[in-house]
């Protein structure tokens, strides 16, 4: 088994848009599959046609575009053991349907839905298994001859798969052990419905991983309880020595740590639980983490951690190290709180990180929404000026107005809208700009106007070169009033900065005002 190439699936149902959960599986196959030098193959899993959400495979593969997570083949990407969409292999299970039923492994269940419905009422927690299969229509009740006929006449069925009672299940699972149920407590689940002629999840699911040689079957922990049953499955049709690993992600909690994260939790507290917006056939629009302004670096090393944890207190990985330190075997168990602040802590990480040139496209974008029409090299400038400040919040959890740092583009606009945009006029009662423009500003403002006026170069430094030692001569204080001109309240950068920015004729535009108008 060790010798095996390593193969590891992603198979979404496309009955919607993928959730962050989703995101993560197929974040740790990844990660799983570069480690191993293995391949990485998407898989759509739409045999449930009611389920079916037209767009949803084209959004989970421009999510998947957008994070960096990249597939070796499937659907979209080609391979050699295709097609990679499970509704169109109906010719392929139906094969290993027949099969299981020859050996007598699978059997035929004619009973209606009503009929079904009917038994559940009558009799308390109902299960199609073996003390109840001998009591329903099915070919192990009927006689030949009967099935026969009512095959002919066209009636609808199911098949079920026959399940032994009595016996320990074992799944070996990389990340939670020898998991042991008993097989007394499974259904005869049903694998395959004349209706549409299609396998339901189950084998479907078994018999693509088998047929693409899936070595690894990486995937959430609401899975596990299907897990016994794939056992059997894979023991049924023989395939047992080539039976794949399981690991079994824990689920990703709600950030308050009671229960299963959902949309609503994203909704209620302000964080998208989507990797792109997602547009719903109601029109309904749900929040992305595209959209949202996250980078797709920070979302990738932010879930990497949910989980999963290296031991060694690093947090920020690139997607290499996350693939060199990545280790199925210290995933935890127990499930992992969604701590959506900690995802903003990332995102000003790689805010940081990033050179303000790549940022600056999104934020003309954004400064164009406001109105603010101006170059890339200008925003990038703003980008660098303003990006390590802090900004005011109100916190969802406790409706409290709370800090944070700037961890997102467009925390920047409130924070930089002098940057565009000068004080057209002054409030003399504002409590900024009664305690800072005082007696003597003008005179001073007026001398500090005098002195850039006579730079011919108008940097930051220039200007400290000039100022600074007429302030130790004088005695000049001139920094709240400059900030009262230029900013018009208690905000900004460093006022050299800010006046570099502006360039020299702005700058003395403001003063001059400022000294006019105060
Ligand atoms: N189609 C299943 C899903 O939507 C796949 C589960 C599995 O990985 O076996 O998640």
């Amino acid at each position: 088994m060790s010798d095996r190439k390593v193969r590891v699936r992603f198979a979404p149902s496309p009955t919607g848009p993928l959730h962050i959960g989703g995101v993560r599986t197929a974040l740790y196959n990844y990660l799983f599959a570069r480690q191993h030098g293995g391949d990485f193959v998407f898989r759509i899993e739409d045999t449930d046609s009611n389920r079916f959400v037209p767009g949803a495979e084209e959004y989970i593969i421009e999510s998947f575009k957008w994070l960096g997570i990249e597939f070796d083949e499937g659907v979209s990407f080609g391979g050699d053991k295709g097609p990679y969409r499970q509704s169109e292999r109906r010719d392929i299970y139906k094969k290993y349907v027949d099969i299981l039923l020859k050996e007598g492994k699978a059997y035929i269940a004619f009973d209606t839905p009503e009929e079904l419905n009917a038994r559940r009422e009558t009799t308390a927690n109902f299960q199609y298994d073996a003390t109840t299969r001998g009591t329903m229509s099915n070919s192990l009740t009927l006689t030949a001859e009967e099935v026969e006929t009512r095959l002919n006449r066209g009636d609808q069925y199911v098949v079920r798969f026959k399940i032994e009672p009595g016996e320990e299940v074992h799944v070996d699972d990389l990340i939670r052990g020898d998991v042991v149920i008993n097989s007394t407590i499974l259904d005869d689940k049903v694998l395959y419905k004349s209706a549409d002629g299609l396998p339901t999840y189950h084998l479907a699911n078994i018999v693509d991983d088998h047929l693409m040689e899936i070595s690894h079957v990486i995937r959430g922990e609401e899975w596990l309880p299907s897990a016994p049953l794939h056992v059997l499955l894979y023991r049924a049709l023989g395939w047992e020595q080539t039976m794949p690993r399981f690991a079994h992600l824990p689920l990703l909690l709600k950030p308050t740590g009671n229960g299963k994260l959902s949309k609503r939790d994203g909704d209620k507290l302000g964080f998208p639980v989507f990797p792109l917006e997602w547009k719903g056939e109601d029109g309904t629009v749900s929040s992305g983490y595209r959209e949202s302004g996250y980078l797709p670096q920070a979302v990738i090393n932010f879930l990497a951690l949910l989980g999963w944890n290296p031991g060694d207190d690093v947090e920020l990985m690139s997607m290499d190290e996350l693939i060199r330190k990545f280790d199925l075997a210290k995933c935890s168990k127990a499930g992992a709180k969604f701590d959506y602040v900690k995802g903003w802590w990332f995102n000003r990480e790689y805010l940081l990180a990033t050179p303000a040139a790549e940022l600056a496209p999104d934020f003309v974008r954004l400064l164009a929404a406001q109105g603010i029409d101006t170059t890339p090299e200008r925003a990038a400038a703003v980008i660098d000026m303003m990006k390590t400040k802090n900004i005011e919040y109100v916190d969802a959890q406790s409706g409290q107005n709370k800090k944070r740092n700037v961890s997102f583009i467009r925390d920047l606009w409130p924070l930089c809208d002098f940057c565009f945009v000068a004080p057209t006029a002054f409030d003399k009662e504002d409590k900024f700009v009664k305690k800072n423009w005082k007696e003597d500003s003008a005179e001073t403002m007026a001398e500090v106007a005098r002195l850039l006026e006579s730079l011919t170069t108008f940097t930051a430094e220039a200007q400290k070169a000039l100022i600074d030692p007429w302030c130790e001569q004088t005695g000049a204080k001139p920094w709240n009033a400059w900030r009262v001109a230029l900013v018009g309240a208690g905000k900004g950068p460093d006022m050299y900065e800010l006046s570099a920015f502006l360039g020299k004729e702005e700058t003395l535009r403001r003063i001059r005002f400022a000294i006019d108008s105060l």
